[in-house]
């Protein structure tokens, strides 16, 4: 169930100002992603593209599509007409095919890099050493926009180890913050899901991900 908007409300008042909420809505009706948007919500995330795809061309037009998903280079090219952020960039030819389709489309594509911070070997994203060679090498990269980094944190009830994985992402993001370029210029550190966005926040997150808390549970097929 979706919360309504008293609850939403009270929702984004707890959050607090300057935190970036998005709205994970990845297997739910366009019908609840609407309820949102009618509240006032614009930032609506998905990880899988086929069903961005039929989103984007289902609801309102001034939606903010956040791509969070892991992205394979074969589909960026459905997406890279309309998608605001991509969350989930993993590799450094990854970002070379998004640079490559956002020549195509005659855009500029924001990009976070996402950061391996959890123990599940599962779980995508760079490690410390991948992360400087992306940034070092990205200059050529014209149409794409490194506006900062994501990560995930371990599925785990030691809180001690989710908040040390979210305080070594921070201190990265502060790092490359300082070193900004033509097209490095990290503003977003996207970090907290339902289970742990209190953390995140606490910890520096500026941007949550955030679907069953707001949409109810998740429904099964
Ligand atoms: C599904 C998902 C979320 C949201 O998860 P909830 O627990 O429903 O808040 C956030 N980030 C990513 C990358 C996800 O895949």
């Amino acid at each position: 169930m979706v919360l309504d908007r008293t609850a939403f409300e009270q929702f984004l008042a707890q959050l607090g100002r300057g935190i970036q909420l998005v709205a994970v809505s990845k297997i739910q009706a366009p019908g609840n992603i609407l309820t949102l948007y009618e509240y006032g919500q614009k930032d609506f995330g998905e990880n899988y593209v086929q069903e961005l795809v039929d989103k984007y061309e289902q609801l309102p037009k001034d939606i903010r599509w956040h791509f969070i998903g892991h992205l394979q280079s074969n589909k960026v090219k459905f997406i890279a007409p309309f998608v605001y952020l991509i969350h989930g960039v993993d590799s450094e030819k990854l970002l070379v095919e998004i640079n490559k389709q956002a020549v195509k489309n005659s855009r500029v594509i924001d990009c976070l890099l996402q950061v391996h911070i959890a123990t599940e070997d599962t779980k995508f994203g760079m490690n410390e050493e991948e992360l400087a060679n992306t940034i070092a090498n990205c200059s050529g990269l014209k149409n794409v926009k490194i506006v900062g980094l994501m990560g995930m944190a371990s599925f785990s009830e030691d809180v001690d180890q989710v908040r040390k994985e979210f305080k070594y992402l921070k201190l990265l993001f502060e790092k490359y913050k300082a070193t900004s370029s033509e097209n490095v210029a990290l503003r977003y550190l996207s970090m907290g899901m339902s289970n742990d966005y209190k953390m995140a926040v606490e910890e520096g997150s500026n941007m949550v991900r955030i679907g069953s808390l707001i949409f109810g549970a998740r429904p099964t097929f």
